[in-house]
């Protein structure tokens, strides 16, 4: 078969890597706008599970990915002077880079064809010209854009801000922290991805980011705003910028997934909310699950339809999920009055998918305490 695949993200090569691998005689190309050096972010995070699949969708790239990696299984709450940590939640973080590079040399040593700095402009050429044309291009996707009669996308612009820095103060855990000031309340998301540095996350709301002044602020003093926002947490070291900027995110739906021998994967069909840190997750198990459709039907129309017939449920399972942790997110500023384990055990349970019997299994010691802290208000207000 002869595979065109626009975008050399995690979606893209591993569906490459896993084609390839299965049938060495697929002919397949890769085309990046991007250098092979070039990337935007820091870290990125993984739960165990997601590490099972790797390891099962091909383990010479897993082996090479969990050499790389930074483990933990807590999550911490920063809230006012306290920091709440829960454990028994399986994660890890690999540097989004080192991920690409592994996956790169992975497509070489098979023998896929990589075409850096290559901007696809003209889609029906490159789709006349093969059996699939996989659109792996990303949250802003062109393909998505060109043929959106056939795809019929939903964008939805959320209305928080978010800025993606690094930082060199280590973070054992993904740490949720919350600090407040004049302008309002400004959450991050941090954890670390190697042995010496973090990725740090900074999310606020519209309000608090207009009151901030953000708008008219060049990058080096919003950087050193939010330094002095999180100087306690920080502890001296400096936020580190890659061309960081506030985006506001989008929540990307497609009503249909595929048509004719084109076909969406990865955040350029969903995103998901990166509250529950599943964006490249997502990415690499739609690869998996489309591979495992050409492995059951080997022919391209009934492979696409079996994508979108048994993933569809999938991701619409995941995006509900990282709907109510988003809206969490969006309304922090109401959970501000907590104490800080019951912000912990709010933020815990938010996306409704984790309950107090869960979070017992996985750290009674932490519901122990929640308890008994939440008995001793109720008697004090009872009382
Ligand atoms: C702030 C933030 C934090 C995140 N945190 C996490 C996290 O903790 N954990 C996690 O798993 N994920 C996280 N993500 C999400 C993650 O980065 C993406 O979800 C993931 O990279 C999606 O993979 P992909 O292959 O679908 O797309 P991408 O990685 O975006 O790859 C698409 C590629 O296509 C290329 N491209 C686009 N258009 C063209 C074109 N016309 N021609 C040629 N090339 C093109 C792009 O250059 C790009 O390399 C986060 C994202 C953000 C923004």
């Amino acid at each position: 078969m002869k595979i065109n695949i626009i975008g050399g993200g995690p979606a893209g090569m591993y569906f490459a890597i896993l084609m390839k691998k299965a049938d060495a005689g697929h002919d397949i190309i890769v085309y990046e706008r991007n250098g092979p050096d070039d990337t935007f972010g820091w870290g990125v995070v993984f739960s165990g599970k997601t590490r099972a699949n790797l390891r099962a969708a091909d383990e010479e790239s897993h082996a090479e990915i969990t050499r790389n990696f930074a483990a933990w299984d807590n999550v911490d709450v920063v809230h006012r002077q306290d920091k709440i940590s829960i454990h028994g939640n399986s994660f890890s973080g690999i540097e989004r880079l080192q991920l690409l590079k592994i996956l790169q040399r992975r497509c070489e040593e098979l023998g896929i064809e990589l075409r850096f700095r290559t901007e696809v402009t003209d889609l029906d050429s490159l789709r006349a010209n093969c059996d699939l044309l996989v659109a792996a291009d990303g949250v802003n996707s062109t393909a998505r854009k060109q043929y959106a009669d056939r795809f019929e996308p939903s964008l939805d612009v959320r209305p928080n801000r978010y800025i993606w820095y690094g930082t060199r103060q280590l973070f054992h855990g993904l740490t949720l922290t919350f600090r407040e000031n004049d302008a309002g309340v400004f959450a991050a998301h941090s954890y670390k991805f190697n042995t010496n540095t973090s990725t740090f996350i900074i999310e606020c709301d519209p309000q608090t980011w207009a009151a901030a002044g953000f708008a008219s602020m060049s990058d080096d003093k919003t950087r050193q705003y939010l330094e002095k926002v999180f100087a306690l947490d920080l502890a001296g070291q400096p936020l580190l910028s890659n061309n960081s900027k506030w985006i506001n995110f989008l929540l990307v739906k497609n009503r249909t997934w595929f048509f004719e021998n084109v076909v969406l994967l990865g955040d350029a069909l969903h995103t998901a909310h990166f509250s529950i840190g599943s964006g490249t997750k997502l990415a690499l198990e739609d690869a998996i699950a489309l591979f495992d459709c050409f492995q059951k039907k080997q022919s391209v129309k009934p492979a696409l339809e079996e994508f979108e017939a048994t993933r569809k449920p999938v991701i619409e399972e995941y995006q509900a999920a990282a709907q109510d942790s988003m809206t969490w997110f969006e309304n922090a500023g109401d959970y501000m009055h907590l104490s800080p384990i019951e912000l912990a055990y709010s933020l815990m349970t938010r996306s409704g998918r984790v309950d107090r019997e869960d979070l017992k299994r996985r750290d009674p010691e932490f519901i122990a305490r929640y308890e008994e802290q939440t008995a001793a208000a109720d008697t004090r207000t009872t009382g």
